[in-house]
């Protein structure tokens, strides 16, 4: 490991409040180098919220300090241990298999973990290599990009580096680093870890590190860690809300995927809804179709429940710990959804019936799998007005995306009768529908096909992806083909956890 000292710049001062607690949380260790590391891509944004000097993002250095090189003045790089629920099924300890965490750092815009998605083995690798492909990376990368940019919860993601040391999956691929950033990136498994283990003082130690760190209004509440339960639950059900209403499914909905913090975690073979269907398995190795998109609220509770019974020795009363969660995550859940609902549908204010006309409009989506983004997007650019030959024309790209024009016809009379029920200005209505209704989502085959530039070294793929998904409600005209529907070759992609 090189020392830091010839670093050409100063860096934001660590503050690394993880490492503060007590060892039995993780093993100190360092990442482990990659040789000849370079730049795949890299989030100016997210360089900015951590206070990256220029220099640095211009300094040969920068690939090798994200790539686990070169170690920053102040980190104390460290895997963390936790355990988990997957797919359904209790999975004992995994813990951070390929990732370090660099530190924390706090700044005006609020407090970073810098972790290395990567960048070698643990002691949690579990026989694993410790390293991710290049093509995950990059998804993992954009994907964390592109939900900032639609307003999901998120982790965040700096850069990727790569580097041409080969690594065995399906085939021979190569390596490559996300360095990850978020306020933190505790898991429901992190606490089920030291519930599986009747460890009630690990338990607590790591509820107050959370709740000192990140929800300090939980302190003031009777009992601290029911209401920090209740916060947890509560910001999941808005995190499913969120995913639900921009098409977004996890793929690997695994309790050690879920973040404390109600931040999408973990990106794998997630995917965005095309055609809709609500049954669509994006994970290829999800045989059972346990993370389908219509699964995703039930099986968030699912997860709440076993982060419940984690919490159990911390609230002394079994009968209150699953009561936390069922008087919130369900409330939040549909409360959240049909806000944005009613926005994705231009409606001004909700009506007592407009759960059922919501209802009614997935029933139609499934029926006839129009692509759910386009369907949305081209559906505000509609007038709200109920008859006549101008909107007869300007509803035909809606209609083109129907096979059954006729039934497409029928729904939009539907709408407009309930637009009707709350007048709205057409030009605000629309305004509003498209901020509510993304141009641009990472569509798996935009995804492919700058992962297949690349693999033969041209980046300029993932940095385009990047610049036009940060802004994906405007139009961006230059990006107009990157809205555009799968071509014939994406057909066949499926996404695994292979990654
Ligand atoms: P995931 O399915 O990516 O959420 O990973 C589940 C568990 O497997 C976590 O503990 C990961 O750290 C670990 N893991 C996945 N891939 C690797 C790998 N290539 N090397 C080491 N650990 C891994
Ligand atoms: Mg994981």
């Amino acid at each position: 490991m090189n020392a830091p000292e010839s670093l050409p710049v100063e860096f934001p001062v660590f503050d690394n409040s993880f490492a503060a607690l007590p060892e039995a949380f993780y093993t100190r260790l360092e990442p482990h180098p990659l040789p000849e590391p370079y730049v795949v891509g890299v989030s100016t944004e997210v360089a900015d919220l951590l206070g990256l000097p220029a220099e640095l993002m211009h300094s040969p250095q920068f690939a090798e300090i994200f790539a686990g090189n070169r170690l920053l003045p102040g980190s104390e790089p460290l895997a963390a241990v936790y355990s988990g629920h997957q797919f359904g099924v209790w999975a004992g300890q995994l813990g951070d298999g390929r990732a370090h965490l660099l530190g924390g750092l706090r700044n005006d815009q609020g407090h970073w973990e810098i972790q290395l998605k990567g960048a070698g083995r643990t002691p949690y690798s579990r026989g694993a290599d410790g390293r991710a492909v290049l093509r995950s990376s990059i998804r993992e990368f954009l994907c964390s990009e592109a939900m900032a940019g639609l307003g999901v919860p998120t982790t965040r993601a700096l850069c990727v580096i790569g580097a041409d040391q080969p690594v065995r999956r399906e085939e021979i691929e190569t390596a490559a680093v996300v360095a990850r950033v978020a306020p933190g990136f505790v898991r429901f498994g992190s606490f089920e870890h030291w519930a599986s283990r009747d460890r009630s003082r690990e338990l607590q130690q790591l509820a107050d590190y959370v709740i000192d760190t990140f929800r300090p209004e939980c302190r003031d509440a009777e009992n601290p860690y029911d209401a920090l339960l209740r916060d947890v639950s509560r910001r999941t059900g808005e995190l499913i809300a969120h995913w639900m209403a921009v098409g977004f499914m996890h793929g690997v909905m695994n309790t050690d995927n879920m973040s404390i913090l109600g931040l999408t975690l973990d990106y794998g073979p997630f995917g965005f809804m095309e055609a809709f269907d609500a049954g669509h398995i994006c994970n290829h190795s999800d045989h059972q179709g346990r993370y389908t998109y219509r699964n995703q609220p039930h099986v968030a509770q699912w997860n709440l429940y076993c982060l419940a019974d984690a919490f159990l020795p911390l609230l002394k009363h079994p009968d209150v710990s699953r009561a936390a969660v069922d008087e919130t995550y369900g409330d939040a859940f549909a409360q959240t959804f049909e806000r944005l609902m009613c926005a994705k549908l231009g409606l001004r204010h909700a009506l007592p019936d407009d759960e059922n006309f919501i209802g009614e409009t997935f029933g139609f989506l499934q029926q006839h799998r129009p692509d759910f983004t386009l369907f949305f997007r081209r559906l505000s650019r509609l007038s709200g007005g109920l008859d006549g030959e101008a909107m007869a024309k300007a509803d035909a790209p809606l209609r083109d995306l129907f096979v059954d024009r006729a039934a497409c016809d029928a729904w939009l009379a539907n709408w407009r009768a309930r637009l009707a029920q709350t007048p709205w200005d057409d030009g605000e209505r629309q305004a509003s529908m498209l901020a509510a209704n993304p141009k641009y989502v990472l569509r798996n085959w935009l995804a492919e096909a700058a992962i297949r530039k690349a693999k033969l070294k041209d980046y300029s793929g993932v940095q385009r992806l990047l610049t036009c998904l940060r802004r994906p409600y405007d139009e961006q005209p230059e990006f107009d083909d990157l809205a555009a529907l799968p071509p014939d070759w994406a057909s066949g992609l499926e996404v695994s956890c292979s990654s």
